[in-house]
């Protein structure tokens, strides 16, 4: 298999086969994100190499691949009928595979449309990641998302109703102190209307060559600290009527949340609360990623 430039994964992909289906992302301009910043440039690969690497994957694990992910950053990105065609190969060529995975951002998703992306999950797509960050438009302003909450709602209910799982990233602390408030109440507003599969929270650490680390030295942009945080990711379950399934599943966070909703909301309002009464010395430092 070869890949090109940086190739990341959800972490609930663990386990997957990662066959790159595109290289870097198409919108590459987060404030807050590193990972595509240098190049190379947004492509799709040739579908014959992809379609080679399946291929050659199978030559060296046999028919034993259930989970397959597609990176690179947005890879919803690509044509229709191109990411239908290398589903389909790979359900072929694997009889026990479960899932087929990929990233997209909504204004991706809003494009593709109800139709495209009904075609997509009868080629075999299972499961979007989608990078939410906050149901706030003027945070996804600034932070350069390239989309906006309508947006959001919609690219989230055509996933939903062409029947492929959803995950949906927030980022706490994403609007600094300025707009914690607003941050949560919009994410929250976001998220009932979405009713997505998975809730996946990450909390914001400021990245190396990020025009958000820049802000920040420049005290444009105040990072929340761990009980500030805390009390986002209190509000923002109290605030969550739909059903879903939440999970913390990052390194980046302050304490491990895992759950359903709404029939553990109290377990894991509970859980915050015990964390509240810690001193905010007993939490992981401030760090500045790498990567
Ligand atoms: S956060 Fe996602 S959409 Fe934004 S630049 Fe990074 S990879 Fe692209």
């Amino acid at each position: 298999m070869r890949y090109e430039g940086p190739i990341y994964r959800p972490p609930s992909e663990a386990d997957s086969l990662l066959i790159q289906a595109t290289v870097g992302c198409p919108h590459n301009k987060c404030s807050f994100c590193m990972v595509y910043k240098k190049g190379p440039a947004y492509r799709v690969r040739p579908i014959k190499e992809i379609c080679e690497d399946i291929t050659e994957a199978h030559n060296i694990y046999g028919d034993r691949i259930q989970t397959l992910f597609f990176p690179a950053g947005n890879t919803i990105a690509m044509p229709e009928k191109d990411l239908s065609y290398i589903c389909l190969f790979a359900t072929e060529k694997f009889p026990l595979l479960k899932r087929i995975t990929v990233y997209g951002s909504s204004q991706y998703i809003a494009r593709k449309g109800p139709q495209e992306l009904r075609s997509l999950r009868m080629g075999g797509l299972s499961r979007i990641h989608v990078g939410l960050e906050s149901g706030d438009d003027e945070i996804l302003r600034k932070v350069k998302k390239g989309t906006t909450a309508s947006e959001h709602v919609e690219a989230g209910r055509f996933v939903k109703e062409a029947g492929i799982e959803l995950s949906e990233y927030v980022v706490l602390g994403l609007g600094g102190l300025e707009r914690t408030k607003e941050h949560i109440t919009a994410t929250a507003e976001v998220l009932n209307a979405i009713e997505p599969d998975f809730v996946r929270l990450r909390t914001l650490v400021p990245k190396v060559n990020t025009l958000l680390l820049h802000q920040m030295g420049k005290g444009l942009f105040q990072p929340l600290s761990p009980h500030q945080v805390l009390m986002e990711t209190k509000e923002l379950l109290k605030n969550l009527e739909c059903r879903t399934h939440l999970t913390s599943d990052h390194y980046t966070n302050y304490i491990n949340l895992t759950g359903h909703l709404p029939e553990d909301k109290e377990k894991l309002l509970r859980k915050i609360e015990q964390a509240l009464t810690k001193d905010e010395t007993r939490f992981r430092p401030f760090f500045i990623g790498t990567q």
